[in-house]
């Protein structure tokens, strides 16, 4: 029996929900795991499957357009009390985008019915007259930035008491209005940013990284990485126009 820590990723609806590449954003969480010893198992969940709300410490979800969230919503709801369970037993989502959207309470495309969402965060989407697209700046409650990418018609609104992940230093964000992206729950984050996210944003990741695995390591201690590449394609990013 091995006493490796390990950690094991749901990536939900990985065929469906992978615009922009947003699968990179497995490939750097579990990178990041490898390079400290630490072992990985990723597992796709697809239309049609079911949730052990045990089994997972790291639930992903991507983006896509209006027409693949309308493939896997109905789904996904289905899923919404066994993601409950699993993020009140200390497990991770991380939810971009279209996946994001389908968190909340329901998002409301341009054309066809309002998706009712797992309703994880008190959050909902309404998709606008003009796409958001282009480079963001986020600036974060410790001061830390995160840069990404941004592409929806969809506008999202916080309740009084979520969280957002940060203002927006550059770029719409949630809304392009209220100056605020993404959302923080506990261990639930929600965000616009692609890009992929987390490659450019190593503090981010190594933050979701060590909550998933105190679900099942609680003493479990990041050793440090040399993120100088990182960084410096966080710099590179910072300069680039909104
Ligand atoms: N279809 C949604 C929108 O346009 C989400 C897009 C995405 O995931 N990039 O807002």
């Amino acid at each position: 029996m091995t006493d490796q820590p390990t950690v094991r990723i749901a990536h939900l609806y990985a065929h469906f929900l992978n615009i922009y590449g947003d699968r990179g954003n497995i490939l750097s969480l579990s990178q990041r795991a490898r390079w400290r010893g630490i072992g990985v198992q990723v597992e796709a969940i697809g239309v049609g499957q079911e949730i052990d709300p045990e089994r997972f410490d790291l639930y992903f979800i991507g983006g896509g357009q209006d027409k693949q969230q309308l493939v896997i919503a109905e789904d996904l709801l289905r899923h919404a009390r066994s993601l409950q369970a699993a993020v009140d037993c200390g497990a991770v989502v991380l939810a971009i985008c279209g996946g994001y959207q389908l968190l909340g309470h329901y998002y409301k495309p341009h054309n066809g019915p309002e998706l009712k969402g797992v309703s994880l965060i008190d959050a909902y989407t309404v998709a606008g007259d003009r796409r958001m697209i282009g480079n963001v700046i986020v600036r974060r409650p410790d001061g830390s930035t995160l840069v990404g990418f941004e592409n929806h018609s969809g506008r999202t609104y916080l309740g009084p008491a979520l969280e957002p992940l940060g203002r927006v230093v550059s770029g719409n964000g949630n809304n392009g209005e209220d100056g605020l992206e993404g959302a923080v729950s506990g261990t639930i984050y929600g965000t616009y940013l692609h890009g992929s996210l987390l490659p450019k944003n190593p503090h981010l990741t190594d933050e979701l990284l060590a909550k998933a695995l105190r679900r099942r390591h609680p003493d479990i201690v990041l050793a440090p990485l040399d993120d100088s590449l990182e960084l410096a394609a966080h710099k590179r990013a910072l300069s680039l126009p909104a």
